[in-house]
């Protein structure tokens, strides 16, 4: 025996006992009981079963607050409870619903544990943000948590699925399933890496996510990555106030920040705008390639160090004056300054089944819905760098797409359009879809070639829109901004629109729409916006 190893295995038993007794002292100080149910098959004492009992008995040896019940599958409680495979624990199943399929071994343990002393608690001990994010949550979610007793980053995503339940017992159903013990599921849910979070079998998080993004993510019902902090300010003061956060709006707070100002940023639907629907990016310098929603995730990121943003909130008016006051859905705001960078929408095709079809076959972004159509036949109409960009994306995803274009060239670059025969992607000419048909969902298209004059029927599932885009402008028209020809914001050179104080800047403005064209034009407007505030050229001209 190597010399001081008794000493050190005394330490190690000292280190245990204490922390025995801190976990005792814990248990003893809650105020709620803390009730298991183990539901086990008659008869089949497997690994799983065997280390379920052992867990939980040695928790009960710490405290008598856990009152532990077992159960056969067979017994009317398992009946009452809806609980079909083993071993399966309940935990307080009169107050909330939550479930572990599985033993709560190795990593899960600390999971577990933390479970226990929530439910002693009797409170979820979910941050100030958090539970103004799940106080929203008005529709019920089941949520299951993949797991596996060697994932060290299981036991924060568990926790955040735990908080909610026992937050939201009305609303909220949690399974924490183990991926060892339930094989059948994961395969079921693909949950080849762990941990991963679905709710309502949508999948909302894959890897450990902040408890506030979790949530965020519970209420969306779509994978979130960024957590915006809400407010709930009725008043807000600030220098300058942006509507939209695009790469534009998001790019002109940095600088405007930078420069000293107060400012907000208020989007009424995603940050991002047209970005966020891009499937691949390949021209934003510093980045070879990468995808729409990433890029928009660094850009929040980066703004949020800066800005605060108002997410989910839309102006409905402005009413002008040299402080202006601006209501919005949820708020007023003041201030001094106004920048408009709402961005543009796409076009439709005003063809007979378009709108009736719209997320029954018709779609605008192949991002978001692409995957609904794997292996499936599409025609994606367009000839821009959109159409291109997203045929090819969902040509990559497996599906079959073909493009249908109403001239006899693309107007997309070159660089993208020569992919299209690399990729064995076909394009009808000249042709213009004139009518979309089907029952419940897209069955086909009626397609007219200009150059024949021949009319014909295509069998599709899904037809794929991507034909440019409209200026957001309907806010700048109802306060008297005046639009060019082709309906954009005129603007001069400096991004000042015709009313003094208010400015424009991104694709509402027309010309290239370009993800760092916006940028650079956020970057202007903001810079005049600092020169103006400083230095009103309106008052100039007053005085002169
Ligand atoms: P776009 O460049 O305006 O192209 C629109 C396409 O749709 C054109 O080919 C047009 O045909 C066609 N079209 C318009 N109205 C139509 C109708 N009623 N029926 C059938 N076809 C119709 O629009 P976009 O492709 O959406 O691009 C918008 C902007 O974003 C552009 O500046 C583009 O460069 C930029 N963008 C860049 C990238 C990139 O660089 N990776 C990716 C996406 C978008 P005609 O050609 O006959 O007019």
């Amino acid at each position: 025996m190597a010399p001081g190893t008794n000493q050190t295995g005394e330490a190690n038993r000292n280190t245990q006992q204490a922390f025995i007794r801190q976990l005792q002292q814990t248990f003893a100080s809650l105020p709620n009981e803390i009730p298991l149910f183990l539901f086990v098959q008659k008869g089949r004492d497997d690994v799983y079963v065997d280390a379920c009992r052992q867990v939980v008995r040695a928790f009960r040896e710490l405290t008598d607050k856990i009152k532990i019940k077992e159960y056969y599958l067979d017994h009317e409680m398992a009946r009452k409870w809806k609980v079909d495979s083993s071993p399966t624990l309940l935990i307080d199943p009169e107050r909330y619903n939550i479930r572990w399929m599985g033993a709560p071994m190795g990593e899960e343990g600390r999971s577990f544990l933390e479970a226990m002393l929530l439910v002693g608690m009797g409170k979820s001990d979910l941050s100030d943000q958090s539970l103004q994010v799940i106080r929203r949550l008005d529709t019920p979610r089941t949520v299951k948590i993949f797991v596996s007793p060697t994932c060290p980053y299981c036991p924060q995503q568990a926790v955040n699925g735990l908080k909610a339940a026992i937050e939201r017992p009305d609303m909220i159903a949690l399974e924490i399933i183990d991926i060892q013990c339930r094989p059948d599921l994961a395969e079921q849910y693909e949950a080849h890496s762990v941990p991963q979070a679905y709710a309502n079998d949508v999948l909302i998080g894959q890897g450990a996510q902040q408890e506030e993004v979790f949530l965020s993510s519970l209420l969306k019902l779509e994978p979130q990555t960024i957590f915006i902090p809400e407010s709930t300010a009725k008043v807000v003061d600030v220098d300058v106030l942006i509507v939209g956060g695009g790469p534009a709006g998001l790019t002109a707070g940095i600088y405007t920040v930078r420069s000293g100002l107060k400012t907000a940023v208020v989007e009424r639907e995603a940050l991002g705008g047209q970005v966020a629907l891009t499937p691949v990016v390949e021209n934003y310098p510093g980045f070879a390639q990468v995808g729409g929603k990433t890029l928009v995730d660094i850009m929040v990121s980066h703004a949020l160090q800066y800005v605060q943003i108002f997410q989910g909130e839309e102006v409905l008016d402005i009413k002008p004056g040299e402080i202006m006051e601006v209501a919005t859905t949820r708020r007023t705001f003041r201030t001094k300054t106004i920048l408009l960078a709402t961005g543009a929408t796409h076009r439709h095709l005003g063809v007979t089944g378009e709108q009736r079809f719209s997320g029954r076959g018709v779609s605008y972004c192949a991002t978001c819905d692409g995957p609904l159509f794997k292996g499936r036949k599409v025609i994606m109409v367009g000839g821009g760098n959109s159409a291109v960009t997203e045929a090819l994306y969902l040509k990559h995803m497996g599906v079959q797409v073909t493009l249908v274009h109403r001239r006899d060239k693309l107007r997309a670059q070159d660089v993208l359009a020569n992919q299209l025969p690399q990729n064995d992607i076909p394009v009808i000419w000249n042709t213009e879809v004139k009518a979309i048909d089907g029952k419940e969902r897209v069955e086909r298209v009626t397609l007219f070639n200009s150059q024949t004059g021949e009319t014909t029927e295509m069998a599709v599932d899904g037809v794929f829109i991507a034909i440019g885009y409209q200026p957001a402008v309907a806010l700048a028209k109802k306060i008297g901004i005046e639009l060019n020809e082709d309906g954009y914001i005129r603007h001069d050179a400096f991004h000042r629109t015709n009313v003094p104080g208010i400015y424009s800047a991104g694709d509402v403005e027309g010309g290239y729409k370009q993800i760092v064209t916006a940028t650079g034009q956020g970057a202007a407007a903001a810079m005049t916006i600092f020169e103006d505030i400083i230095n009103p050229y309106w008052k100039q001209d007053k005085a002169s």
